[in-house]
């Protein structure tokens, strides 16, 4: 695996790969990679010529200080486990790299309704913050295929309403959701759960499977109030747990739709923000 900590030198051996007319799979992360990480990396070996992965973590996305200063980082075993997953390129930049001053932080993009609903809604100027470093991404990398994960669902839509706007042909690939055995989603914020409250983080994910399993007979209001004062029994402080049309996120009251429907949930347990999905009519 050849690391790049500078766009330019990056730019010229793409362009070297290019030439060749290779086709070029990008994996963005924030790093603490995990299985679920990996996953993706394994989907864009499995279907482009070259793998490029980035470990940035993005000020501008974060809308909690503390979030950013607390996020996990472990770049040595991040390196081992790229190399281990076949990685071709890992592509680490410096903040100033990617935000040469404090103007290039700052673009607005017009990506529509969905910036401020859910996470947008309890993360305000985060959907912003993702556009800004994922477009400055793109124009570095210019790859052919992205490679996304479910996990961060309503991300996957923000960044193709993004490509859209910004008139680019790139594919994307959402991949499922990696979970620990207990069902919990991997997530890098796992970290910071010690393991009791790994086990009852598991308690979301099954929230979800019994709301699904329940809802072509019950009304989707009361199961959600009844999951959410069980949740709070247990601890978890929820910001949401919605159903929604999976196109656009657009929010439901009830299942009867013969739209493809998702659930998604975001709740802190203690300091640490968990979010996760489940896809109810695919
Ligand atoms: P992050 O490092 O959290 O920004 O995530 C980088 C990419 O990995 C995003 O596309 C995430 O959706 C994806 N990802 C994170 N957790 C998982 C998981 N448990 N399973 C699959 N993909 C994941």
């Amino acid at each position: 695996m050849i690391v790049f900590k500078h766009s330019k030198y990056l730019r010229l051996y793409l362009g070297y790969i290019k030439r060749k007319g290779l086709s070029i799979g990008f994996v963005p992360t924030m790093g603490a990679l995990h299985e679920g990480h990996l996953s993706l990396i394994s989907q864009s070996r499995k279907n482009t010529d070259i793998t490029i992965c980035s470990i940035f973590v993005n000020p501008v996305q974060f809308n909690n200080k503390d979030d950013f200063q607390k996020y996990p980082s472990s770049i040595e075993n991040d390196i081992l486990l790229l190399e281990e997953a076949g990685c071709d390129i890992l592509f680490m930049p410096e903040e100033q790299e990617i935000y040469p001053d404090d103007a290039s932080k700052v673009k607005h993009f017009d990506i529509g309704l969905i910036e401020n609903i859910l996470e947008g809604k309890f993360r305000p100027g985060h959907f912003q913050g993702v556009c800004n470093v994922v477009e400055k991404l793109l124009k570095i990398i210019e790859p052919s295929h992205l490679f996304l994960g479910q996990k961060d669902y309503q991300q996957c839509l923000v960044i193709s309403r993004l490509i859209q706007l910004l008139n680019l042909n790139i594919g994307i690939s959402i991949c499922p959701i990696l979970r620990e055995p207990v069902g919990l989603a991997m997530s890098s914020r796992n970290r910071r759960l010690n393991e009791n409250e790994r086990k009852n983080a598991a308690i979301l994910y099954e929230t979800l499977n019994n709301i699904r399993n329940k809802l072509p007979e019950e009304n989707f209001l009361k199961l959600k109030q009844a999951a959410i004062s069980d949740l709070e029994n247990k601890g978890f402080k929820i910001d949401y747990l919605e159903l929604a049309k999976s196109d656009d996120l657009e929010i439901l009251e009830n299942s009867n739709s013969n739209n493809s429907l998702i659930l998604l949930i975001a709740a802190f347990l203690n300091e640490v923000r968990l979010i996760d999905n489940l896809m109810v009519k695919d």
